[in-house]
């Protein structure tokens, strides 16, 4: 099959104008300009029209679990205050209520134009069942918390170790997510890195995302620490930031998603890209909590592979009194309107290759190349190639096609 577009966006080439993607069952075979196919080869073409074509989106950090919980949560005025909030939210939610809320949330990011997501999954008994009630790719990584329960590490990471092992999917994956520096023991996170390590599975952690964790673990002060220090060993806390905390505990390396990273000790952002890390910045999150800026310039300068990320929905300001969606090109215009400087290239690489680099599917997705997966994304556009990157960026409301293993799962109206 050949689908030409005005307008091809391959990521890892220069954009091509009367671009055509050739596709073989689920992959893509040639990515090319279409002057340069023979008439003899120009058959069961699909003529997109006025359409950018480019890779499905990666959405490189979700808690689909929690996409009903859009609008429930006003912004906190401490980060401790909304833990607790959405804590007594869950309290009330039962395995249906998850269910349907996780399906709701995997049908916002397709319509959306995410292909791929690396998603948190705190409710794992839900995953055969979801996973082959969407198109999705889904790389679902297991929350592990433990300071509450105080169940010990081993037991913890038992537990979801068997869960991963037991998950089979040809196109889904499961990785391991210690919830967060502060949420968790050492003991865990070491047990969690060296368990990945030994298995070739990835980790990810939210880490450094409020100031009141910095001062934990930097100052043993703050709210946070307040509230945990009689819940929790506070032994590790003193003179170290969030970031040498896993340092320290084997976590960093190149099988590590950062997730948040807003609060960076001297040395922290040179310490993450010689180990390979990758973070992920989730702009309107970032917003809701009214962070500091994300220290994306210095990210950047020391080398670390940077991605975006929704975040749940639990943390998004509703926009003109609507419900947010998760919607990463909605996360791109935030990103715009508070980092002008970034170029719409760099963003787009942000919120596709980088993406697939940080989970190990370089090459396979989050680009349109020969042998990566055919998971794309239409978008309209009728103006000049070198507007087209900036175009997508500001794209608004729903993608006109997706097409996931070269299946349609979002048909293009022709
Ligand atoms: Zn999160």
């Amino acid at each position: 099959m050949l689908l030409r577009a005005r307008v091809v966006l391959p990521m890892v080439q220069p954009a091509i104008a009367d671009g055509v993607v050739e596709i073989t069952g689920r992959r893509l075979a040639r990515i090319s300009r279409w002057r340069e196919f023979s008439t003899s080869e120009k058959r069961d073409v699909i003529d997109l029209g006025d359409i950018v074509l480019m890779p499905g989106l990666v959405n490189a950090h979700c808690h689909l679990d929690y996409s009903d919980m859009a609008g429930m949560l006003p912004a906190p005025k401490t980060f401790s205050d909304w833990i607790k909030g959405i804590l007594a939210l869950k309290s009330h939610w039962n395995y249906a209520d998850y269910a349907r809320s996780w399906l709701n949330g995997a049908r916002m990011l397709v319509r959306h134009g995410v292909t791929t997501v690396a998603d948190i999954e705190a409710v794992p008994e839900l995953l055969p069942e979801v996973w082959d009630a969407t198109p999705l790719r889904v790389f679902s990584f297991l929350e592990m918390t433990g300071v509450k329960s105080q169940r010990p590490a081993e037991a913890i990471l038992q537990e979801a170790f068997q869960i991963l092992e037991s998950l089979a999917h040809r196109r889904n994956r499961g990785g391991f997510s210690p919830h967060a520096p502060y949420s968790t023991t050492a003991a865990l996170l070491q047990l969690s890195a060296a368990c990945a390590r030994a298995r070739g599975r990835w980790v990810t952690t939210h880490v450094a995302e409020s100031l009141e964790e910095f001062e934990m673990f930097m100052d043993r002060r703050g709210a946070m620490f307040d509230w945990l220090k009689s819940q929790r060993d506070v032994t590790d806390c003193g003179g170290i930031s969030p970031i040498q905390h896993l340092e320290r505990q084997g976590v960093l390396g190149d099988n590590f998603l950062a997730v948040h990273v807003n609060y960076l000790a001297p040395g922290d952002a040179e310490l993450l890209a010689r180990r390979g890390a990758s973070v992920t910045h989730c702009p309107r999150s970032h917003a809701y909590f009214g962070h500091q800026p994300f220290p994306r310039a210095a990210l950047a300068a020391a080398g670390v592979n940077l991605c975006l990320g929704t975040d749940s929905l639990a943390s998004v300001n509703k926009q003109q009194k609507q419900l947010p969606e998760l919607n990463l090109f909605s996360e791109m215009q935030q990103f715009v309107s508070t980092m002008p400087e970034v170029s719409a290239a760099e963003i787009l690489a942000m919120a596709t290759v980088h993406g697939a680099r940080a989970l190990g599917l370089a090459g396979s997705v989050g680009e349109l190349s020969a042998g990566a997966e055919a998971d794309l994304i239409a978008l309209p556009f009728g103006g000049m190639l070198k507007d087209a990157a900036e175009s997508v960026v500001q794209h608004r409301g729903e993608v006109a096609a997706v097409m996931i293993e070269g299946e349609w799962v979002v048909q293009p109206k022709l």
